[in-house]
C-alpha cells in the first residue's frame, strides 16, 4: 500500500508476544493515519469502562503517510490512549525522529497492550523485536536512560522513555524523546508506567513505497522551497514559539499567577528576544524540518542545559508562577522533562497550590514547610520533584487540579484552571470568546493546539459571541489536527503561512490517492465526532456541563493589565455552546445526533 510501511506491531506485555498485522487498507482509506488510527483503534480495542491504568487500556502509537518522508515537518507521531488524567480521550503528538525510525522499521503503528510482570524495554531493530529486562533502568530519569542507550547502541537509535513520573503513574506523566520532545499531555507516560514499559528503542533501514517518486520529489521540493522563502522564516527560527510571549502579555493572554491576570510585570525577561540573547545556544528541530523551532539553552546559574523552554512552559512555569527569571524557568523545564511530567499541567497545578497558600487555605503544614508563595523558585523546583515522586503535597498536586480541588474544597474549585480535568495550557481567556470556546470544546481537555483562535478574537472583537466565531473554531478543529493524522507538523502552515494546498500533491504522490483539503476536513470532522462519542461512552452523564470553562473566566475579572475588569458573562458561555452544538449537529446537551452520526458515515464505526 503506497505511503504506508504496511504493518502494525502488536506487543502483548503480559505474555511477551509480538504479532505483526497488515495495516488495513480500509483503515488507511477512512482514517489515513496518526490520531485517525488512534481513535478508531481505541474505540474498537479498549473496552468500555477500562481502567486507564489497568491491563485493559492500550497505547496506540501511529505515524501518518508523510511521517518519515521528505516533507517539511514529517516527524510527528500520535500517541492515543484512555487518559488517566481525564478518563476520556488522550492524543498526544510527539516530534523528533522517533516516527521516521518507526516507519523505517516497517511499522505504521505500534499497539502496546497488557502489563509486563517486570520493567522492560521494547527493542526494535528492523525485524528483530525483543522485550529486554529494564529493572536496572527503573527509577532513573529520562535523559540518563536516553544517553545510556545512545552511548551503547549509536545515535541512529531513537528512544522514547518515561521517568519517575510515569513509573509512579502521575496522571499527567509524559513520554520523553530526543532529549526534549514529548508526547506531553493527558498522561500517556503514566499508562506506559502502568504497563511497566520503561522505554522503546527503535532502529530501521527499510523504505516506504511511494506511488509516484518523481511527483513526490517535486511536491516535496516545492514545500521546502516555500518554507525557505517564507517571510516569517527568520523570526520563527530565531525565537520559535517564544515569539508570542510579548504579544500575549500585551493583549492580556499571558497566564499570570494562576490565570488571575493575563499580563505579567516580568514578561520582558521571559520574551523570545531576551531568551535568545541570554540563554539560547543553538536551534534544534524535528526530522526533516527546514525551520527548527526548538531552542537549546544553557543555564549558567544551574550549570545545566535543556531543549526549551518553549512558550507554553514559559507561560505555565514562568508568569503563571510569578517567576520572571528565564534561567529558572528553563531549569523547571529541565526538571519536568527529566522526571517525565508535563510542564503545562505541573505549572498549572503548582499555580493553583500557590493561590491556595496565598489565600491562607494552605499553610506551611500543608506545603511540607515550603513558603509556597508566587515567585519562590526553589519551592517550585521542590514541588516538581515531589509531584513526580508523589510525596507530601506533591501527591495531591499529582492528581491534577480537578481532583485536588475537589479534595480540598473551600472554594478552590473556582480557581482550578482546567476543562474536563485537563489543566489549561498557556492562554488566559478572559474576554477572548473564540479561544475560550476552543478550550471548552477541545477533544482532550483544555489544550490550545486544536484551535488556536486567539488571534481571531483580536481580529474581530474579543467579546463578540457570534456564529462566525464559532464557525472559525469548528473549522480549525476539523483542519489543524489533520496534521496529526498525516503525521506532520502544522507549524509550517501556521507560522510560515505555507499554502496548505501544497500538501495536496505531496500526499497524492505518496499515497496515490487524491484528497483535497475539503476531503481532509471531512475526515477531521469524523474524527472529532468519534472522540466526542468516546467521551460519552466512557463517562456517565457526559454532556454540556463537561464543556464549561473554569469559573475564573466568567466570574473573576483580572485586577490589572489589558483585560482588567473583563470576563465573559456566563450567559455568553452558554450561548457559545448553543451555537457550537447547533453548528456541529449535536443535541443541546452536546452529543452528536443520530442524523449527524449517519451523515458522517460513523454508524458502522461506532456500533
Ligand atoms: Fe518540529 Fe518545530 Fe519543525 Fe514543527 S516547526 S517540525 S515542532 S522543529
Amino acid at each position: 500500500m503506497n505511503g504506508y510501511a504496511g504493518r502494525i506491531l502488536r506487543v502483548n506485555l503480559t505474555n511477551g508476544t509480538f504479532t505483526k498485522e497488515p495495516t488495513p487498507a480500509a483503515l488507511a482509506r477512512d482514517f489515513i493515519g496518526g490520531r485517525g488510527f488512534g481513535i478508531y483503534l481505541l474505540l474498537k480495542e479498549v473496552p468500555q469502562g477500562a481502567d486507564p491504568l489497568g491491563p485493559e487500556n492500550k497505547i496506540f502509537i501511529s505515524s501518518g503517510p508523510i511521517s518519515g518522508m521528505l516533507i517539511p515537518g514529517g516527524g510527528k507521531c500520535d500517541w492515543t490512549t484512555k487518559a488517566p488524567l481525564t478518563g476520556g480521550y488522550a492524543s498526544a503528538s510527539m516530534g523528533g525522529h522517533f516516527t521516521a525510525e518507526m516507519r523505517y522499521a516497517g511499522l505504521d503503528s505500534i499497539i502496546l497492550e497488557g502489563v509486563s510482570p517486570k520493567p522492560v524495554t521494547l527493542f526494535i531493530d528492523d525485524d528483530k523485536i525483543e522485550l529486554r529486562d529494564a529493572s536496572d533502568l527503573w527509577g532513573k530519569n529520562t535523559f540518563m536512560v536516553e544517553k545510556q542507550f545512545k552511548d551503547k547502541l549509536g545515535e541512529e537509535y531513537q528512544i522514547a522513555v518515561i521517568g519517575p513520573g510515569g513509573e509512579n503513574m502521575v496522571p499527567y506523566a509524559c513520554v520523553n524523546h530526543d532529549y526534549g520532545r514529548q508526547a506531553g499531555r493527558g498522561g500517556v507516560g503514566a499508562v506506559m508506567g502502568s504497563k511497566k514499559l520503561k522505554a522503546i528503542v527503535l532502529h530501521g533501514t527499510k523504505s516506504i513505497p511511494v506511488a509516484d517518486p518523481a511527483a513526490y520529489r517535486k511536491a516535496g521540493m516545492a514545500l521546502y522551497k516555500a518554507c525557505k522563502e517564507a517571510d516569517g522564516l527568520k523570526q520563527w527560527t530565531s525565537y520559535g514559539t517564544t515569539q508570542v510571549v510579548s504579544w500575549c502579555d500585551e493583549v492580556g493572554a499571558l497566564p499570570t499567577r494562576n490565570f488571575s491576570a493575563g499580563s505579567f510585570e516580568g514578561a520582558s525577561t521571559l520574551s523570545g528576544p531576551y531568551m535568545r540573547e541570554h540563554i539560547v545556544i543553538t536551534d534544534k528541530g524535528c526530522f526533516g524540518c527546514p525551520c527548527p523551532c526548538g531552542k537549546y539553552s544553557r543555564m549558567k546559574k544551574y550549570n545545566s542545559n535543556v531543549e526549551g523552554p518553549e512558550y507554553e512552559t514559559i507561560g505555565l512555569c514562568g508568569s503563571n508562577l510569578g517567576i520572571a527569571d528565564i534561567e529558572s524557568v528553563a531549569q523547571a523545564n529541565l526538571l519536568c522533562d527529566d522526571l517525565g511530567i508535563d510542564t503545562i499541567s505541573a505549572g498549572n497545578a503548582i499555580g493553583w497550590a500557590m493561590e491556595c497558600y496565598e489565600k491562607g487555605i494552605f499553610t506551611k503544614k500543608d506545603t511540607d514547610g515550603l513558603d509556597l508563595k508566587f515567585g519562590n523558585v526553589e519551592a517550585v523546583f521542590t514541588m516538581i520533584e515531589k509531584i513526580a515522586r508523589r510525596e507530601g503535597l506533591g501527591a495531591l498536586l499529582s492528581e491534577g487540579v480537578k481532583r485536588a480541588s475537589k479534595k480540598v474544597g473551600q472554594g478552590t474549585e473556582k480557581f482550578a484552571i482546567h476543562v474536563k480535568g485537563m489543566e489549561q495550557s498557556g492562554y488566559a481567556t478572559h474576554n477572548a470568546t473564540a479561544m475560550l470556546l476552543s478550550y471548552m470544546t477541545c477533544d482532550v481537555g483544555a489544550h490550545h493546539n486544536r484551535a488556536w483562535a486567539i488571534t481571531y478574537d483580536l481580529q474581530v472583537g474579543r467579546e463578540l459571541v457570534v456564529p462566525e466565531k464559532v464557525a472559525r473554531v469548528i473549522w480549525l478543529q476539523n483542519f489543524r489536527p489533520m496534521f496529526d493524522v498525516l503525521g506532520g507538523c502544522r507549524l509550517q502552515w501556521v507560522e510560515l503561512n505555507i499554502d496548505r494546498d501544497l500538501y495536496v500533491p505531496a500526499l497524492e504522490a505518496i499515497t496515490g490517492i487524491h484528497r483535497s483539503w475539503e476531503d481532509l476536513e471531512m475526515v477531521g470532522a469524523r474524527i472529532w465526532n468519534l472522540t466526542r462519542l468516546y467521551w460519552a461512552r466512557e463517562n456517565e452523564g457526559f454532556g454540556r456541563s463537561w464543556d464549561l470553562p473554569p469559573a475564573r473566566f466568567y466570574e473573576d475579572a483580572p485586577k490589572s493589565g489589558p483585560t482588567k475588569g473583563q470576563i465573559t458573562k456566563f450567559e455568553d458561555v452558554n450561548k457559545l455552546l448553543d451555537i457550537y452544538y447547533e453548528q456541529r449537529g449535536w443535541t443541546s446537551n452536546g452529543l452528536p445526533t443520530p442524523a449527524t452520526i449517519e451523515s458522517l458515515g460513523l454508524k458502522a464505526v461506532f456500533a
